[in-house]
């Protein structure tokens, strides 16, 4: 599959989970990284595809739509979770940006905390950072289908 990845992103396998995204250039904090793009899905969509698939890249938006990464996504689909993020991933006018919440140098990895927005709660987090809660459950649901597809 060929995939058009946005300026400054790479992607590299990560030690937190899978696939991650880095930076390929210095993003200095506050700076625009990228858009969170994909597929433009009703919250109904993003919910049945959750339920099949144990889908982890579909973003909701506001009380109607959701972006499905795996779709068209730019690479930022690949963005880890973890308990302390360098990017921050932000609402603006219907759309989602992440954003560097410190510099982030060449060749680190972009992390967000959104474990909760990903519908991956209870999933266990191997972010390694000092912070971590290792297990974040927010919503008390216990997901089987994202924890099996966190170990792979
Ligand atoms: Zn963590």
């Amino acid at each position: 599959m060929t995939q058009t990845l946005a300026f400054g992103l790479t992607i590299l396998k990560s030690r937190i989970h899978g696939k991650g995204c880095f930076t390929a250039i210095l993003f200095r904090q506050n700076q625009q990284i990228a858009e969170y793009v994909g597929e433009r899905i009703t919250l109904a969509e993003a919910e049945r595809r959750r339920n099949i698939s144990g889908q982890q890249c579909i973003c909701d938006v506001d009380a109607e739509w959701a972006i499905d990464g795996s779709r068209g996504g730019n690479g930022t689909q690949y963005v880890n979770h973890s308990c302390e993020p360098n990017s921050d991933l932000i609402v603006l006018s219907g759309q989602r940006f992440h954003y560097a919440l410190r510099d982030i140098t060449p060749g680190e990895e972009i992390t967000t905390e959104y474990l909760y927005e990903l519908g991956l709660e209870g999933t266990g987090c191997n972010c390694q950072t000092g912070s971590c809660l290792e297990v974040i459950n927010r919503a008390g649901i216990t997901g089987e289908s994202a924890r099996q597809s966190a170990r792979r």
